[in-house]
């Protein structure tokens, strides 16, 4: 008989059976794990609703060999914001899908966790749609960093120098240039948005969280081809893509505005 003590947080919850919920978990010890928690879909369980998104469970699980079982639970953050407000939990929601996909199942990422969790803690304290928006931005760095792809020192696709001020990314290439080596269609980065792209400092408007997703969400792509995720990662790009856009990124293409 095997238990585990785990920090979890909940992507997905769905019922299963009359009464038992299925818990898709992000643990922090044991990655993203299936757990069904007997007896919590009914209104009145002890637990109903703890087992939902968005909050941090401590979580006691037996472990079954082909999923586990949930048989003690503690409350230790429930983002309420994220919970009471269409917006927040809209972000909410498409953080968790993204989680979800590119994890691999029972692989612990404790990275990742950690900037799961603060990515959730910034969404639920954000004060305005940039500031969600820059968490989601912040969080879709992070993960690239936990698989591999991280953006932190920008090079030049082309020529391999690093880039510092105003690099330019080819719509075409999903690739970053220099300003030698830029295509005549390419978009020219705003200073604000490639420093916080390199370096995740800097506070950006609406605007610019968007051109700042759209781009991640390109790399991204690039990432979970590589790694054999594309299809599930091609649902959750669509709904991303819904999510952060506003007229003027969908015009990316035509427009060769600073970003
Ligand atoms: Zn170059």
């Amino acid at each position: 008989m095997v238990y585990h003590w785990t920090l979890a947080s909940v992507l997905r919850a769905s019922r299963t059976g009359e009464k038992d919920k299925r818990l898709m978990l992000f643990s922090r010890e044991l990655g993203k794990v299936t757990a069904v928690a007997r007896g919590t879909a009914v209104p009145e369980a002890k637990w109903s609703s703890s087992f939902e998104p968005f909050s941090l469970l401590h979580l006691r699980l037996y472990d079954r060999s082909r999923y586990f079982s949930v048989v003690g639970s503690e409350e230790r953050v429930v983002y309420v914001d994220i919970a009471a407000h269409l917006d927040k939990s809209l972000k909410g929601m498409i953080l968790n899908q993204l989680t979800e996909c590119v994890l691999q199942p029972a692989s612990p990422e404790p990275g990742m966790f950690a900037a799961y969790v603060t990515a959730l803690a910034r969404i639920n304290e954000a004060k305005s749609a940039a500031e969600q928006d820059t968490a989601f931005l912040q969080y879709t760095l992070d993960v690239l960093r936990e698989l591999g792809f991280g953006l932190t020192s920008l090079r030049c696709d082309r020529c391999g120098t690093i880039l510092a001020e105003q690099p330019s990314f080819s719509l075409t290439e999903n690739a970053f240039h220099c300003q030698r080596c830029r295509d005549e269609a390419d978009v020219t980065l705003s200073h604000q948005l490639g420093t916080f792209l390199r370096t995740g400092t800097g506070s950006l408007d609406r605007r610019q969280a968007h051109a700042g997703i759209a781009l991640t969400l390109r790399v991204l792509r690039t990432a979970s081809r590589r790694l054999g995720i594309g299809t599930t990662f091609e649902q959750f790009a669509e709904n991303a893509a819904t999510l952060f856009r506003e007229e003027h990124t969908g015009q990316m293409k035509e427009s060769h505005d600073e970003l």
